[in-house]
């Protein structure tokens, strides 16, 4: 591993030699500077050996997984393989074959980022006005709490906290019951298309969305769909539509978007439906 001096890789054995005894004499139930001395039953110093086998091999477990952990995060903020494998003394290929899907991590991350940073304080509230005009249920505290987390978390986590607050947002908008008076059904209809945006802007996958057999869902129209609507009477599946479509059927009660092909289209599209007063 390059970047490491011998006499720090010293200290990092002295180091995980005395965690390794620390765990087994908290295995064995023996006292603080209890250790293998020769003095000793052949039999106690066997079972201390072979506790400090089991502690050794479970620190070599867990830092395998804090390894993983911290290439995921080094990803996150833009290290290459190159990079990584660099840190991991490894080759770029080595890296990438023990710690598979870090590329890109990076472009994903800034896209959500700049998701947040234009549509955040929308996004909020938004859910806000949702909680106040909703039945309470289970679902809506969930949200309520994730508001909570949002407000509470580091710069850091924030995006964490944004990341479960859109999935329980996505399930409010679509799955809850229409709700009463057009003030509430805004409220939810704008929640939907501006979780359906977020996931368009920020996934990396957005292409895959688009299937090429794709065709608006009203009856004999020949325009390219743009967005998935989702209404009680459908049943489980969304239905793809065109612009046009779309306009019409959020004019509807209870309709919703449920994804979007491209960035931006949700939003101008809920807009032209139900245009500000
Ligand atoms: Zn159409």
């Amino acid at each position: 591993m390059e970047g490491m001096s011998d006499a720090h890789r010293t200290d990092v054995t002295t180091a995980v030699e005395q965690l390794a005894w620390t765990m087994a004499r908290k295995m064995l139930q023996l006292e603080p500077d209890a250790g293998p001395r020769s003095d000793l039953p052949d039999a106690d110093v066997r079972q201390m050996w072979l506790a400090a086998l089991t502690s050794l091999l479970a620190i070599r477990d867990s830092a395998e997984v804090l390894a993983a952990s911290a290439a995921l995060s080094a990803a996150q903020r833009g290290a290459d393989y190159p990079a990584i494998g660099d840190a991991a003394g490894m080759t770029r290929q080595g890296a990438r074959r023990k710690w598979p899907g870090l590329a890109g991590l990076s472009d994903e991350r800034q896209r959500k980022l700049r998701w947040w940073s234009r549509r955040g304080d929308q996004f909020i509230q938004c859910v806000r006005a949702v909680l106040a005009t909703s039945e309470e249920g289970p679902r809506l505290a969930a949200l309520r709490e994730r508001l909570d987390d949002i407000e509470q978390s580091s710069p850091a986590q924030r995006i964490d906290a944004f990341d479960m607050a859109l999935v329980d947002a996505h399930t409010v908008a679509v799955g809850a019951p229409a709700p009463a008076g057009p003030t509430a059904e805004r409220a939810s209809g704008l929640l939907a298309a501006l979780t359906a945006d977020a996931y368009a802007a920020m996934s990396s996958h957005s292409s895959l969305v688009v299937r090429e057999d794709l065709v608006c869902g009203t009856d004999g129209c020949p325009s390219e769909p743009i967005v998935e609507l989702w209404r009680p009477d459908f049943g489980d599946r969304p239905v793809p539509a065109c612009r046009e479509h779309a306009v019409e059927a959020l004019r509807q009660p209870a309709t919703r978007i449920v994804a979007a092909h491209q960035p931006d289209v949700a939003l101008s599209v809920f807009a032209e439906a139900h245009p500000a007063h």
